[in-house]
């Protein structure tokens, strides 16, 4: 849900309980996390943490250390069965938030470590089946029964039983968004489930006199913006000869490079496949200095983000020039070079605070911290892409073709509505500040390594 639209949404009297909330409350435009997709944008909410530091740097990723099997490439895609090991692919020393906030329940969550199986909504093997079939088949008007499914669970379970902390994804709006675009009427019908879902648990609250003592918070993991074309990636790869593993079809054991795209307007692709530490640049130039070149020139790239350590990484714009970015523990530096890919100009030894207030009203808001958080994952790829306007980078096998994506750095997929029911003390600013500020509400002692801290 990008912030814009819902924020007219809810000016247009589309949306009444939501529009309460924001009148008591209040209405805050934030920034999600790179990659802009669900899964790994789910980590700032559940974890407190980017999601490329806890082990998701993508919704496809390549497995340089080959834990993962051959008999899938070395590859993970959440698209499908293997979701089941996002539990297992997460850092087991970070805790999430059902850790912590017990008892907790989560719906559609990606990430449910911490919850018990009962308390795992959408996760019965008839659910499962249900959403497969929905996926798999295109079926849009399904995502909302869904999607109103669910609401009516989370609202029976906080209205019967004893909960801490609950976590609920509705689905519908990102799903009627990918098929029809934002501004659809089938996603105002999605939108107005939220708005119901909201009403319902809100009304059960106020009959019961919890609802003082509660905080409702809706918000978003990502926006969503019209795309025209589809850039194959995989089949430009090979159309220049090179082998690569790409899903569905991931189980090339002698490609070139995997190609690894999320969202899906962003990708990462990994070279050298047989070395099991990461490649940097400018060394790998070398050898694919001519591929960089030619991805760079393509219409559908508007940035390409090349990792030269762990610390520090250039970034490429095709007409922008380039720039370099290092960062340390707390502190990042971006200098211009060639030119100034994020139009932000030269911004030296910010802290994260100022890395966010100098890139917010940009085309790339808070791109320095993200960027340098994503590049600094040990899992993350060789050449990491983030589509231009119009663009994505899948253009088979996608069971609803994609009018809409989402994945990139640009702004109307990172910025997102975060709707409080009462006002905060200082405006929150990322998503990843929503678990920290939840543990502050609950009475619960942040852990230590957060990437957020508590708006509250
Ligand atoms: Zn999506």
């Amino acid at each position: 849900m990008r912030a814009d639209v819902l924020a007219r949404s809810i000016s247009n009297g589309q949306l009444p309980a939501l529009s309460a909330l924001r009148a008591e409350g209040s209405l805050h435009t934030v920034t999600s996390a790179f990659p802009s997709v669900t899964g790994p944008a789910y980590a700032p909410f559940i974890m407190g943490r980017y999601p490329g530091s806890i082990g998701l740097p993508g919704l496809r990723w390549y497995d340089r250390s080959r834990k993962i099997a051959g008999l899938t490439g070395h590859t993970r895609s959440y698209v499908g069965p293997e979701m089941r090991f996002v539990d297992r692919d997460v850092d087991s020393a970070a805790p999430t938030i059902f850790e912590l906030a017990k008892p907790s329940i989560g719906a559609l969550s990606v990430i449910t470590r911490g919850l018990r199986r009962a308390d795992r909504i959408g996760q019965s093997p008839a659910f499962i089946a249900r959403t497969a079939l929905a996926h798999f088949r295109g079926n849009v008007r399904g995502w909302l029964a869904i999607d109103r499914e669910v609401g009516e669970e989370v609202a029976y379970r906080l209205r019967t039983s004893k909960v801490k902390f609950a976590f609920a994804a509705l689905t519908g709006i990102d799903k009627t968004s990918h098929a029809a675009g934002q501004d659809s009427a089938i996603v105002s019908d999605a939108m107005r489930i939220v708005d119901e879902t909201v009403a319902r648990i809100r009304s059960d609250a106020e009959r019961d006199g919890r609802w003082k003592k509660m905080h409702l918070w809706v918000g978003s993991d990502h926006g969503h913006s019209t795309v025209r074309h589809h850039e194959d990636l995989a089949g430009l790869l090979t159309q220049w000869r090179y082998t690569t593993v790409a899903h569905p079809w991931a189980f090339n054991r002698s490609a070139d490079i995997a190609v690894m795209v999320s969202g899906n307007a962003m990708a990462h692709l990994y070279l050298n496949l047989e070395q099991r530490a990461r490649p940097w640049w400018p060394k790998l130039g070398d050898q694919w200095g001519e591929i960089a070149r030619n991805l760079l020139a393509r219409e559908s790239v508007d940035l390409m983000i090349l990792p030269t350590s762990a610390r520090s990484c250039e970034v490429h714009a095709h007409k922008r020039g380039m720039a370099t970015l290092t960062w340390g523990e707390e502190n990042y530096s971006y200098v211009p070079q060639s030119g100034d890919p994020l139009g932000v100009g030269s911004q030296e030894n910010l802290d994260s605070r100022r890395a966010y207030q100098v890139t917010v009203e940009s085309d790339y808001p808070d791109a320095i911290v993200q960027i340098a958080h994503l590049v600094g994952a040990p899992r993350s790829g060789d050449i990491i892409l983030s589509a231009a306007r119009d663009w994505d980078y899948r253009a088979k096998y996608e069971p609803i073709p994609h009018v809409s994506s989402h994945g990139a750095l640009h702004r109307e997929h990172m910025l997102v509505p975060l709707l409080l029911n009462r006002p905060p003390a200082h405006a929150p600013r990322r998503t990843v500040d929503v678990m920290p500020s939840a543990l502050a509400a609950l009475g619960i002692t942040a852990p230590k390594g957060l990437d957020g801290r508590s708006f509250l």
